[in-house]
């Protein structure tokens, strides 16, 4: 059996050592956490669609000039990706209120945000990701005053992106979470988009019926999760024919 070297092991991915130095290849599992690892589930078959539509993305703003650490989907579970040194940040763009943004402010779930808003948290499990300022990055140094400037930008362009494409196939991008590195190249450091995009990190809602077409239908014990993320998927036009489940289609469970 052929032995990689696992370099790391998070919640739903697995980093190993890649083909070539400077490389490693991501693999999509099919657990499903949530609450800070309290609530946690094998969903058969999520790995596969996550790193479809994680490709799909990462294509797609590596073709629009947004540098990513993604190179190419090489089987049903995993791509080839550039080591980059992830900053500790989870920055978390949202355009509509929903989540912990609601709880934290009183916000009615659902309510148009005035304009996108970006957050930072603090990526510690221990400390559960905690919400920090600006201030907090630089004095600490996670990552420098230019970084953050670059890192703003990406996510600006990532956000119109990402929400003109979802628009388009009657999703409303709720809110997202995304994740930084930094790419050596010889002298030269550049960040980069990392890590995953896909329902598992977006807030999806369908525009028409408002169900709910991501994680939260496994936080929320909604069922209907798998289903719900092929139906992402076809509409992005991800699953070909042959590729559907055998049923009458997917369905939502409300
Ligand atoms: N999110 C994520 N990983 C995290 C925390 C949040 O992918 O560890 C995503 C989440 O799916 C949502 C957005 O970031 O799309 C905002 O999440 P929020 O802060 O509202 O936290 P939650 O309500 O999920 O605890």
């Amino acid at each position: 059996m052929n032995r990689r070297r696992r370099i790391y092991e998070g919640k739903a991915k697995i980093l190993y050592e890649g083909p070539e130095p400077g490389t490693l290849i991501q693999h999509f599992k099919d657990d499903a956490t949530a609450f800070n690892n309290k609530k946690h589930d094998i969903i058969d078959g999520k790995g596969v669609l996550n790193n479809r539509i994680s490709e799909f993305v990462f294509e797609h703003l590596n073709r629009l000039g947004v540098p990513t650490h993604f190179i190419r989907r090489v089987n049903m579970r995993e791509q080839l990706v550039r080591e980059v040194e992830i900053v500790p940040l989870e920055v978390i763009v949202r355009n509509v209120a929903a989540g912990s943004l609601c709880t934290r402010l009183g916000l009615e779930e659902g309510t148009q945000l005035p304009r996108s808003i970006i957050e930072f948290c603090y990526k510690k499990d221990e400390l559960g990701d905690p919400l920090v300022a600006e201030e907090h990055i630089t004095a600490f140094g996670w990552a420098n005053p230019q970084e953050l400037d670059d890192i703003m930008a990406l996510t600006i362009r990532i956000n119109d992106f990402l929400s003109g494409m979802f628009a388009a196939v009657g999703i409303r991008l709720v809110d997202f979470k995304i994740e930084f590195g930094r790419l050596w190249e010889g002298d030269m450091m550049r960040i980069v988009l990392a890590d995953e995009i896909s329902p598992d990190s977006c807030r999806l809602w369908d525009m028409s019926t408002g169900d709910k077409m991501d994680k939260d239908r496994f936080r929320k014990d909604l069922g209907g999760m798998i289903e719900a993320y092929q139906e992402v998927a076809r509409r992005l036009g991800i699953l070909n024919e042959s590729e559907r489940p055998v049923t009458d289609g997917p369905r939502l469970v409300k």
